[in-house]
Protein backbone atom coordinates (compact mmCIF):
# COMPACT_ATOMS: atom_id res chain seq x y z
CA UNK A 1 0.00 0.00 0.00
CA UNK A 2 1.00 3.61 -0.71
CA UNK A 3 0.08 6.52 1.05
CA UNK A 4 1.09 10.22 0.17
CA UNK A 5 3.85 12.03 2.72
CA UNK A 6 5.03 8.65 4.37
CA UNK A 7 6.95 6.39 2.43
CA UNK A 8 7.95 2.49 3.48
CA UNK A 9 11.02 2.50 5.10
CA UNK A 10 9.78 5.07 7.84
CA UNK A 11 6.50 3.01 8.11
CA UNK A 12 7.90 -0.51 7.83
CA UNK A 13 8.97 -2.67 10.99
CA UNK A 14 12.48 -1.77 11.90
CA UNK A 15 12.45 -5.39 12.87
CA UNK A 16 11.13 -7.25 10.39
CA UNK A 17 10.54 -4.87 7.55
CA UNK A 18 7.21 -5.45 7.42
CA UNK A 19 4.44 -2.67 7.06
CA UNK A 20 1.00 -3.61 7.86
CA UNK A 21 -0.32 -0.38 8.97
CA UNK A 22 -4.46 0.17 8.75
CA UNK A 23 -5.13 2.02 5.87
CA UNK A 24 -8.61 3.40 8.03
CA UNK A 25 -5.47 4.78 10.37
CA UNK A 26 -3.51 6.35 8.21
CA UNK A 27 -6.27 8.34 5.94
CA UNK A 28 -6.20 10.08 9.51
CA UNK A 29 -2.82 10.62 9.55
CA UNK A 30 -2.90 11.79 6.05
CA UNK A 31 -5.77 14.34 7.14
CA UNK A 32 -3.40 15.67 9.93
CA UNK A 33 -0.71 15.98 8.31
CA UNK A 34 -2.38 18.02 5.33
CA UNK A 35 -3.44 20.76 8.27
CA UNK A 36 -0.15 20.62 10.01
CA UNK A 37 1.12 21.23 6.75
CA UNK A 38 5.06 20.20 7.27
CA UNK A 39 6.60 17.64 7.12
CA UNK A 40 6.60 14.48 9.86
CA UNK A 41 9.06 12.66 10.31
CA UNK A 42 8.12 9.18 11.38
CA UNK A 43 10.61 7.38 14.00
CA UNK A 44 8.17 4.51 14.34
CA UNK A 45 4.83 2.91 13.25
CA UNK A 46 4.60 -0.82 12.04
CA UNK A 47 6.06 -3.08 14.49
CA UNK A 48 5.89 -6.86 14.51
CA UNK A 49 5.39 -8.40 17.66
CA UNK A 50 8.29 -9.72 18.12
CA UNK A 51 9.97 -6.58 17.09
CA UNK A 52 7.89 -4.63 19.99
CA UNK A 53 8.83 -7.02 22.72
CA UNK A 54 12.33 -6.91 21.44
CA UNK A 55 12.21 -3.40 22.36
CA UNK A 56 10.52 -3.29 25.47
CA UNK A 57 6.87 -1.92 23.79
CA UNK A 58 3.73 -1.96 25.24
CA UNK A 59 2.27 -5.73 25.51
CA UNK A 60 -0.79 -4.38 23.79
CA UNK A 61 1.19 -1.42 21.64
CA UNK A 62 -1.05 -0.36 18.93
CA UNK A 63 1.91 -0.24 16.78
CA UNK A 64 1.44 -3.48 16.46
CA UNK A 65 -2.18 -3.29 14.80
CA UNK A 66 -0.69 -0.95 12.35
CA UNK A 67 -2.29 1.95 14.17
CA UNK A 68 0.35 4.23 15.64
CA UNK A 69 2.78 6.51 14.77
CA UNK A 70 5.92 8.12 16.60
CA UNK A 71 5.92 11.50 15.72
CA UNK A 72 9.78 13.19 15.85
CA UNK A 73 8.59 17.03 17.25
CA UNK A 74 9.14 19.42 19.58
CA UNK A 75 8.43 23.24 21.16
CA UNK A 76 5.35 25.16 19.17
CA UNK A 77 5.05 22.47 16.32
CA UNK A 78 4.24 19.74 19.33
CA UNK A 79 1.23 21.68 20.66
CA UNK A 80 -0.07 22.61 17.04
CA UNK A 81 0.28 18.94 16.02
CA UNK A 82 -1.18 17.31 19.35
CA UNK A 83 -4.43 19.72 18.43
CA UNK A 84 -4.60 18.60 15.21
CA UNK A 85 -4.34 15.05 16.03
CA UNK A 86 -7.37 15.34 18.17
CA UNK A 87 -9.41 16.99 15.43
CA UNK A 88 -8.58 13.94 13.14
CA UNK A 89 -9.99 11.75 15.82
CA UNK A 90 -6.69 10.27 17.03
CA UNK A 91 -7.45 8.82 20.45
CA UNK A 92 -4.14 8.08 22.09
CA UNK A 93 -1.61 10.26 23.02
CA UNK A 94 1.53 9.88 24.38
CA UNK A 95 3.98 12.71 24.99
CA UNK A 96 8.12 12.81 25.48
CA UNK A 97 9.22 16.30 25.16
CA UNK A 98 11.98 16.11 27.66
CA UNK A 99 15.24 15.78 26.26
CA UNK A 100 17.23 16.59 23.18
CA UNK A 101 14.94 18.61 20.89
CA UNK A 102 15.57 15.08 18.20
CA UNK A 103 14.74 12.93 21.49
CA UNK A 104 11.13 14.65 21.78
CA UNK A 105 8.06 12.78 20.07
CA UNK A 106 4.39 12.55 20.14
CA UNK A 107 2.90 9.26 19.83
CA UNK A 108 -0.53 9.22 18.24
CA UNK A 109 -3.20 6.17 17.73
CA UNK A 110 -6.77 5.45 17.28
CA UNK A 111 -7.44 2.65 19.24
CA UNK A 112 -10.77 1.85 20.23
CA UNK A 113 -11.80 1.92 23.87
CA UNK A 114 -11.60 -2.03 25.40
CA UNK A 115 -10.30 -3.86 28.13
CA UNK A 116 -6.38 -3.62 26.53
CA UNK A 117 -6.85 0.39 25.99
CA UNK A 118 -7.87 3.03 27.41
CA UNK A 119 -9.13 5.60 25.14
CA UNK A 120 -9.49 8.96 24.90
CA UNK A 121 -5.89 8.86 27.40
CA UNK A 122 -3.01 10.92 27.31
CA UNK A 123 0.52 9.49 28.90
CA UNK A 124 3.83 10.59 29.65
CA UNK A 125 7.44 8.85 28.88
CA UNK A 126 10.05 8.92 31.94
ZN1 LIG B 1 4.33 4.90 19.77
Amino acid sequence: MNWPYFNHSELACKGSDKCEMSDEFMQKIIAVREEFDKPMIITSGYRSPSYNESIGGAEYSPHMYGRAVDVQVYGQDALVLLKTALKHGLTGVGVKQHGEANSRFIHLDDMEASDMHFRPWIWSYS
